[in-house]
């Protein structure tokens, strides 16, 4: 008898973009996730992102180990690539030729990727002026059909449900259900390379789809034995886009950090419930703060983050600050995506460019060496 892989390998052989070959994360956790014979196993890098112990700042947390999980080394630079490679696989198992996503940008970018892999039509809904423009740049490359709306990703979201609902185009937004398994196996990799699960998991929150879906990986590898313990689960918002903090949505969400600009969020009891059975907290970070630590993961541990990313570092450093004792805990961040993604952020920052004319005096005065 064949084996189970061999045999979808087969059987995906005529589905457009199965291709690939390699590892990714359909193959490696195939067992814990919703596939078939008939699911194409598609790859296009994602999943096996590092994790990168802290130079600095795990010092200054207080904490036995500190641990950076770098998403932003997926394909597309960020962490939505492990939900959406599920996602696109079962839409294309259960016949669909376009996909659709509201975004932030990220999704949109990731997406796009699959869809060019996969020759589907994708389309994107975002919020005009709103988008960092790496990720709108990376959705136009690869030929998505891009519409920005007047409107927020909140205002995206119910129209991409609505449209999704009358055409037979599938919705590869995280309530999509397919997107929170793929992003589960973070946390299986987490485990894998820890050896059990930390004691401390902290990670931004936007629409609350990837905390959801890491408690879910640490909940299923401790049941199967993988994991001795679960993590407690620091969630952190913008202040200016907190609704799961606050308790209620927030009509007109505000913050630097575009990827958790999020006014009510599809996972939102996903995140309540990370929160509540892990003894962990939710809280929420200003953005100075929030652009704090985004200038002190790239200047002091080598890590050029989002803003968004940053969240989680700011939120680690304050609680800390505040008097959270992590001494012998050890601790993950989730980098979920990459600073190359919105350079303008970056580039606030100028003040260290320094313009001269191509002349060697001239140099070693602005550097100090004359
Ligand atoms: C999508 C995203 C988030 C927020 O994740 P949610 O699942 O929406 O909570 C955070 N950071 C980056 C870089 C993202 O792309």
């Amino acid at each position: 008898m064949p084996s189970a892989s061999s045999a979808s390998d087969r059987s995906a052989a005529a589905i457009p973009g199965s291709g690939s070959t390699g590892p990714g994360v359909l193959r490696r956790y195939r067992e814990h996730l919703p596939i078939t014979d008939a699911t194409p196993m598609l790859y296009i890098g994602e999943g096996a992102t590092p994790l990168v112990r802290s130079q600095r700042l795990e010092k200054e947390a207080g904490c036995e180990a500190l641990y950076f999980k770098l998403e932003s080394c997926n394909p597309t630079g960020s962490f939505k690539d492990r939900g959406m490679v599920m996602a696109v696989a079962k839409a294309i198992e259960e016949g669909d030729r376009a996909i659709m996503c509201a975004s932030t940008g990220n999704t949109s970018a990731s997406a796009a990727a699959f869809a060019a892999h996969c020759g589907l039509q994708v389309y994107v809904l975002v919020p005009k002026g709103r988008i960092a423009q790496g990720k709108l740049a990376q959705a136009v490359a690869h030929g998505a059909r891009v519409i920005a709306i007047d409107g927020n990703f909140d205002a995206a979201l119910r129209l991409a449900l609505t449209i999704t609902d009358i055409h037979p185009i599938a919705l590869v937004n995280s309530v999509n259900p397919y997107r929170i398994e793929g992003q589960k196996t973070a946390a299986f990799e987490i485990v894998d390379a820890l050896g059990d699960a930390p004691d401390y998991l902290f990670i931004p929150v936007g629409n609350a789809g990837n905390i959801t879906s890491y408690w879910r990986g640490f909940t299923e590898y401790q049941r199967l034995g993988k994991a001795q313990k679960r993590p407690r689960v620091m969630g952190f918002q913008a202040a200016g886009a907190a609704p799961i903090v606050l308790g209620h949505p927030v009509e007109e969400p505000q913050t630097i950090a575009t990827a958790i600009r999020i006014g009510n969020p599809a996972s939102w009891q996903g995140a309540v419930n990370a929160r509540d059975e892990s003894g962990g907290d939710i809280q929420a970070v200003s953005d100075d703060e929030i652009m704090s630590a985004y200038y002190r993961l790239a200047r002091e541990e080598g890590i050029f983050c989002e803003p968004a990313s940053a969240a989680c570092v700011a939120g680690l450093l304050k609680v800390t600050r505040e008097g959270l004792s992590l001494a012998g805990q050890t601790v993950v961040c989730v980098i979920t995506g990459s600073g190359l993604k919105d350079p303008e952020t970056a580039m606030k920052a100028k003040a260290d460019l320094i313009e001269l004319p191509a002349d060697l005096a001239a140099i070693e005065k602005a550097l100090g060496f004359a």
